[in-house]
């Protein structure tokens, strides 16, 4: 048992060491990016599950690692937020969306309200507010063409500092989504004085929509809370014609997910919409 023991140890050692390697791996190839202008950002469309029509896009990180090809941000935005790089990160991909926002616009498209996340680290920065609002005046695009999304877990960690700093962002006009909704732990109490405009109900509680009778009950509740608050409710991951037509049938009016679009580059998404047929 002993020497089973001892074997154990080691191979526990030798997996901590490789993932300290791979962290380390991740967290230059991060640096490298920042500095040389890897960064990629791609668009995924959010559809009126009336008509269809695009709505808006959300705005999601990419790290082009050359020879190795793109990272997942599951991959790096928690390094990033560990190691404060994430500030960096986050107001490159602001700027960038901003830039095809304005390239958009030039070639004739208007693509509604534009969302980008907003991490821990960033919501914290005392001066977030001027942060951002010199980015978009620096790019030249309106803070009322901005949508931020942040998740439970960062405005419940300081819910009152949250509601200042959205306060602020909002009487600039920038509107607010409550991301991954339902994973966390809002209080209703809260939730009530968020200044935000949109709730996003996560994937998770998408995926069963049709199997489980509680999940589709959960999604019926939220959505009648969030229209009863004046909020509009994105459903995302939708993935299949079913979900679809249930979240429809709960007044779900918006979603996002595979079934729509995946997150597209600029160019992509602006040969979508060039396109004779949308979906
Ligand atoms: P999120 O904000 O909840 O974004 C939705 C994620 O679900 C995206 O993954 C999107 O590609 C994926 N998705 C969309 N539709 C479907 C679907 O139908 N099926 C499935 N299986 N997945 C779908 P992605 O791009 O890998 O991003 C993962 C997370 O990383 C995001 O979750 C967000 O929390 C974070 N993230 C991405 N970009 C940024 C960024 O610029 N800043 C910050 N702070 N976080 C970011
Ligand atoms: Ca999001
Ligand atoms: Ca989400
Ligand atoms: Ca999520």
């Amino acid at each position: 048992a002993k020497s089973k023991g001892g074997h154990n140890y080691q191979f526990f050692n030798e997996s901590m060491n490789r993932n300290a390697v791979r962290r380390l791996q991740v967290e230059n190839q991060l640096r490298q990016a920042l500095r040389n202008n890897h960064l990629r950002v791609v668009y995924q469309p959010k559809v009126s599950l009336t008509n269809f029509n695009y709505v808006g896009v959300e705005a999601l990180a990419r790290l082009q690692i050359p020879g190795v090809g793109m990272m997942s941000p599951i991959e790096f935005i928690p390094l990033a937020e560990e190691t404060g790089l994430i500030i960096e990160m986050g107001e490159q991909v602001l700027r960038q969306t901003c830039r095809d926002m304005r390239h958009w616009l030039e070639q004739g498209h208007e693509l509604g309200r534009v969302a980008v996340n907003l991490s821990a680290k960033q919501f914290l920065q005392p001066d977030l507010t001027q942060r951002i609002l010199t980015i978009l005046a620096e790019e030249q695009v309106s803070p009322h063409a901005l949508e931020l999304e942040i998740t439970e877990g960062v405005v419940m960690d300081d819910p009152e500092h949250a509601i200042t700093i959205m306060t602020e962002l909002n009487q600039h006009g920038i509107q607010l989504a409550l991301d991954d909704f339902g994973t966390g732990y809002s209080s209703l109490a809260y939730l009530k004085r968020f200044p935000i405009q949109t709730l996003k109900i996560d994937k998770t509680f998408v995926d069963d929509i049709n199997a489980a009778e509680r999940d589709r009950n959960m999604v019926a509740s939220i959505v009648a809370m969030a229209h009863n608050l004046g909020l509009n409710v994105v459903a995302e991951g939708v993935v299949n014609h079913d979900q679809a037509a249930t979240l429809s049938r709960l007044n779900c009016e918006y979603a996002q997910g595979y079934l729509f679009a995946k997150p597209l580059s600029s160019d992509a998404l602006l040969e979508q919409l060039n396109a004779p047929a949308l979906i």
